[in-house]
């Protein structure tokens, strides 16, 4: 193994810092992407009425293909700005160069995507900021060289940093990628650093989210970040992995 000695010291209590109780699990839903105000104001609503406080939903798009919807950029960040005043909720979006970290003042977690998981000049950026960090293991990538990636945030004096397993590419091709919940036990294992799991990534289909969530949750995993749609069949990404209102309602129930 590598040697990752502020992970090996690591004893910031960042989700405290967050806001949460002891214990309470960080439970971050919301789109693949930023669409409309509309899109936001009925996923919004519902995440309020349900308690939950933190909305993910990306405005930049790291998107296998070029051809693809990119995000709607800093005019979806006018949008979750609106959104965060009216529902006071707490935002998570991605950042995939640091000339964007201006523009993402009231984003109040900034998720480092798998593809980014080696950026090591973003990693040593974010390591100068004080933003919350989720950083998500690349697909290709082992448990060390996870580890490796965040040692790069931590060395620059930032300990506001969460891992997130979103899944493994195996030679399995019914799912997306394999949740590897291994990864997590070893985490809680060996370190103190918080790590929560992205089922829907991981599966890339939405009956799969919910047994994987809560198979997360079993697994020790300190929170679970999922993708949900007012309208599934007509989002603009990853449709087919998204929850629907009624489905993120039952996942809701049986996290509790
Ligand atoms: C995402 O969470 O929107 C995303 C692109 O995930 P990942 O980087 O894990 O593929
Ligand atoms: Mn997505």
């Amino acid at each position: 193994l590598s040697s990752h000695p502020l992970i090996d010291k690591f004893n910031e209590p960042v989700l405290k810092n967050l806001g949460l109780e002891n214990d309470e699990k960080l439970i971050i839903l919301g789109p693949c992407a930023v669409e409309s105000y509309a899109q936001l104001d009925e996923i919004a609503k519902f995440l309020t009425e349900n308690n939950i406080k933190f909305m993910r939903a990306g405005v930049f798009k790291p998107r296998t293909s070029v051809y693809d919807f990119q995000g709607l950029g800093s005019s979806g960040l006018a949008l979750l700005k609106e959104i965060k005043e009216k529902y006071n909720l707490k935002l998570v979006s991605e950042i995939m160069d640091i000339s964007q970290l201006p523009l993402m003042n009231d984003i109040d977690i900034l998720q480092v995507g798998a593809r980014n998981m080696q950026n090591f000049e973003l990693l040593k950026q974010l390591g100068k900021t004080n933003k919350t960090i989720i950083l998500k293991r690349g697909f290709g990538n082992t448990i060390d060289e996870f580890l490796c990636a965040a040692e790069y945030i931590l060395k620059g004096g930032n300990k506001n940093l969460i891992l997130c397993e979103r899944g493994i590419r195996t030679f399995e091709p019914l799912t997306r990628n394999t949740l590897d919940l291994g990864c997590v036990a070893i985490i809680k294992n060996q370190y103190q650093i918080p790590i929560i799991t992205d089922p829907s990534h991981a599966t890339g289909h939405q009956q799969l989210v919910t047994p994987l969530a809560l198979a997360s949750l079993a697994a020790g995993a300190d929170g679970i970040m999922i993708e949900i749609h007012n309208n599934p069949s007509i989002a603009l990404s990853d449709a087919e992995q998204a929850l629907d209102l009624k489905m993120a309602k039952e996942l809701i129930n049986r996290i509790k």
